[in-house]
Order: structure tokens, then C-alpha cells, then sequence
């Protein structure tokens, strides 16, 4: 088949090198330039958690062991008190349940090589401004000019504000969830961390803010300031707030006022949508059919995990029953990580500081040490392995019921021989 791809994203260009795979003719369509030639990253997440369901999809294509050396791993999360005191806390029991920070660019780059060496056509610089569902056909605006580029499939990889997704629903009983977190991001950089650089660290702030850092190669760090969307613009002294609200990360960004000044504002949205496809013609993919709020980390991870799940559908008939079937097998899972990353959010915000928390944390680690084949943490479940999303959050559930009969029970037990003993 010839197979056009909107979006050059880590969506778009991953599917790319699986379509080439299986022996497809495949043209990306890019509205930014290209990455090779320089940095266009304004607006978007510099750098990025890389998880078991990114691994997998890299390892796939036979990619991941170009990007290993890419990458930073992050073995846990440093936690910043507002007294300056930082505790680690472990992903995971085991070597491998890591996390691993990549550039978005280095990534996209090296999809992109890896595609182009399978005979995948990008073209940068081009923007979708319209589909012909029936054809199936993208209008392109390059330097000025449209052309029609006619194919026997669409699939529309570009993003959460998704213009093939607009077009596509054009004249369907489309759904359309789209919801703005009202608070917003900035991203800073601390060029130097003194301890835990293969670490996440997290100055928690409740209502007053939250930042969270990933490692670079080079030992500096990418700081996501994220605050209330109208609160960046009334700061006008960020050296006065970071005293006030993260006094131990002040000392850490020399160069804080002239990025916070420079530095855009990012929105972060959520998006439900069905139907993800129009017969066999057009198909949604990544942040285009699901996006979510960024604080589980698995945006990117998820939209990898798409490219694995649609290719293997494909391999099971022609384009209209494997669209279909990637949508009913794929959706109630990107349906419960939106659900997920809601969560997420009050917890990175809040409740990493609280004593409760790192208990149950703690709680969870032993029981997955004690009982490793019955006890899987969800954290786990989620960033460590491919266990499908709804799979593991149905499964964290009964876990949490037996803990809590467990609880109850002991309880019980307790009051039973202090009342025998009473007696
Ligand atoms: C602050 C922040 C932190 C994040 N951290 C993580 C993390 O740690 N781990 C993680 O897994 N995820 C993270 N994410 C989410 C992740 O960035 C996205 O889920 C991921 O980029 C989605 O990939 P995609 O290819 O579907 O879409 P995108 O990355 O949005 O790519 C879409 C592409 O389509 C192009 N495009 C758009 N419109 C058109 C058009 N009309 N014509 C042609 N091209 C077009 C765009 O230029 C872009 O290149 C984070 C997001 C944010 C905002």
C-alpha cells in the first residue's frame, strides 16, 4: 500500500520504519523543519521519560541499541523538602526497573535515519491543511504552494491539536473530549546538579507550584516549572519566588531570570476521542487519538506502544478490520491512563511529601519482594512492564482490596487476643 503519515513526532516516524517493515510505501508529511539541521523545539517537552513500553517498541525496530547511548537512566526519584533535605526513593525492586531520560530530538532523529534507510519519504516543512476521506488524499501547504498527495491510507500522527483528527470527524458522530489542565509549564535548566544526576527530582510545592527534572547527558538537567497558567504572568521577580517557594533550586539555575523570561509558557491537555478511523482509509495515532496530562510519563511511551499494537493488527487483514480492531483493543487502555495521569498529578504535586505515602510506597516494594509473581505494584505495572493499562490498574485494584481485608483481618485478630487477654 502507499501509506501517508501527517507528523514526523515519535508517532509518525516510528510507525513509518514498521509500515517500511512490512514492505509499504510510506511518505511523512512534517510542518517543522527538519531536526537534523538545527533545534526546533519551541513549545514542546525538551526531554523525555523513556519506559518499558518505549523500549519495547525501539527494540522492535531494532533501534534501541542506537538510543542507549542517548540516554541517561533515572534509578528513582529525589525528593526535595522545603528545608532543603532531599530523599531518594527507588523505581523499582530490581537493575531494570529504571527510567530512562532521552532528548526528544536525539529520539526523532534517530527514527527518522532509521526510516529513511527503509525508503521512507519525509517532507519537512509541509503542513496538512486538508484530507479527502474518500480518495483517501492529504492537501499539503509547503513554501506557499498546496499539492494533493493521493495513497491507499492516511494516518494522522500529528498530535494532540490534530488536523487529520478535525478532518476526519468532518461529518461523523464524533467524539470529542479535549480538556486544558489549568496549570501550565516552563522549562529551565540547572547546569549542574550536586547529587542524584540519574535520579528525577521533585520539589513538590502543593497549590504554589511543582518542578521536575530529567538528567542530561552532559550532567546538566531540564527543569519543568508547572504552576497555574495565570501565575507565570504575575511573577515578576522569579528570584523572589524561587526563594520564597524552592529556596534549595535557586542556587541551582544561574541563568533563571533571562529562561524565565525567554522561555514560552506551555499548555498541557487531555484528549478522548473515538472514532480513531473512517473505514480502512484514515487512522489516528499517538497524542492525535489519546493525549494526556504528562505526569505518569507515558505520553510518548504510549504513543510507541500504538505503533507496536496497530502493526500487529495489520498483520491480521486488510486496513479496514485492522483499524478497527486497533481502536477496540487499543482505546479502554489510553481511556484508563488518562485516568491515571489525572492521579498522578495530585500525587507528584502533593503527596510525595507525605510520610503516608512513602509508607505505602515502602509497603508495596515488600510486598513485591515477598510475593514477586503475586504482588506487582501498579508504578511497576505501569513504567516497568507491557502489561496492558487497564489490565494493571484492574489488577492494583485487587491487590488493594486484599490489602485492605488483610488489614481488617489483623485487626480483628489483634482486638480477639487483647480481649482474651483482658479477660
Ligand atoms: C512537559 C511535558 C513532559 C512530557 N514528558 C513525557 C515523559 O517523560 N514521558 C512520556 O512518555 N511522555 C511525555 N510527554 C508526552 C509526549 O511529549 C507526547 O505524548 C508525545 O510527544 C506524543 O507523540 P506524537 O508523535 O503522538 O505527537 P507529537 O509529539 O505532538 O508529534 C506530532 C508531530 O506532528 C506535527 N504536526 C502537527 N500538526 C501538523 C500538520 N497539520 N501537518 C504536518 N505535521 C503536523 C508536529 O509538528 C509534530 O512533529 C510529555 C509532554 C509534556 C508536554
Amino acid at each position: 500500500m502507499k501509506i501517508l503519515i501527517a507528523g514526523a513526532g515519535p508517532a509518525g516516524s516510528l510507525l513509518a520504519c514498521y509500515l517500511a517493515r512490512r514492505g509499504h510505501h510510506v511518505a511523512v508529511h512534517e510542518r517543522r523543519a527538519d531536526p537534523r539541521l538545527g533545534d526546533d523545539e519551541e513549545g514542546r517537552s525538551i526531554n523525555l521519560g523513556l519506559s518499558a513500553r518505549g523500549v519495547r517498541a525501539l527494540t522492535d525496530v531494532g533501534l534501541m541499541h542506537e538510543i542507549w547511548p542517548s540516554t541517561v537512566p533515572m534509578r528513582g526519584r529525589a525528593v526535595h523538602a522545603p528545608d532543603g533535605n532531599v530523599t531518594f526513593h527507588p523505581y523499582g525492586r530490581r537493575e531494570e526497573e529504571i527510567l530512562h531520560s532521552v532528548r526528544r530530538r536525539d529520539l526523532v532523529v534517530s527514527l527518522i535515519a532509521h526510516a529513511e534507510a527503509q525508503g521512507v519519504a519525509f517532507h519537512f516543512g509541509h503542513r496538512v491543511v486538508d484530507l479527502d476521506k474518500d480518495a483517501p488524499a492529504l492537501t499539503v501547504e509547503h513554501d506557499g504552494r498546496r499539492t494533493t498527495v493521493a495513497a491507499d491510507a492516511v494516518v494522522g500522527a500529528d498530535g494532540a491539536f490534530s488536523a487529520v483528527r478535525a478532518l476526519m470527524h468532518r461529518g461523523l458522530r464524533a467524539d470529542l473530549h479535549q480538556e486544558f489542565l489549568p496549570w501550565g509549564y516552563k522549562e529551565l535548566t540547572i547546569p549542574k546538579v550536586p547529587a542524584h544526576h540519574e535520579a528525577l527530582h521533585v520539589w513538590p510545592g502543593g497549590d504554589d507550584g511543582l518542578i521536575v527534572t530529567h538528567p542530561n547527558l552532559d550532567g546538566s538537567m531540564t527543569a519543568t516549572l508547572f504552576l497555574p497558567f495565570e501565575r507565570f504572568a504575575e511573577i515578576d521577580d522569579p528570584e523572589a519566588f524561587f526563594a520564597e517557594r524552592f529556596p534549595d533550586a535557586l542556587p541551582l539555575m544561574p541563568d533563571l531570570v533571562k529562561e524565565y523570561a525567554d522561555r514560552p509558557v506551555g499548555h498541557l491537555v487531555s484528549i478522548r476521542t473515538t472514532p480513531w478511523h473512517d473505514g480502512g482509509k484514515v487512522v489516528l495515532i499517538g497524542d492525535a487519538a489519546h493525549a494526556v496530562y504528562p505526569f505518569y510519563g507515558q505520553g510518548m511511551n504510549s504513543a510507541l506502544e500504538d505503533c507496536t499494537v496497530l502493526d500487529r493488527c495489520l498483520g491480521l487483514g486488510e486496513p479496514g478490520a485492522a483499524f478497527a480492531e486497533f481502536e477496540r483493543a487499543r482505546r479502554p487502555h489510553t481511556d484508563v491512563l488518562d485516568e491515571l495521569s489525572r492521579q498522578n498529578f495530585v500525587e507528584l504535586r502533593d503527596r510525595v511529601r507525605s510520610p503516608l505515602h512513602h509508607a505505602r510506597r515502602r509497603a508495596d516494594l515488600v510486598l513485591s519482594g515477598l510475593f514477586p509473581d503475586r504482588w506487582v505494584p501498579l508504578y511497576t505495572m505501569i513504567s516497568h512492564t507491557t502489561t496492558p493499562y487497564a489490565d494493571a490498574l484492574a489488577r492494583a485494584r485487587r491487590q488493594d482490596a486484599l490489602l485492605r481485608w488483610s488489614a481488617l483481618g489483623a485487626a480483628g485478630l489483634a482486638a480477639l487476643v487483647l480481649a482474651r487477654k483482658v479477660r
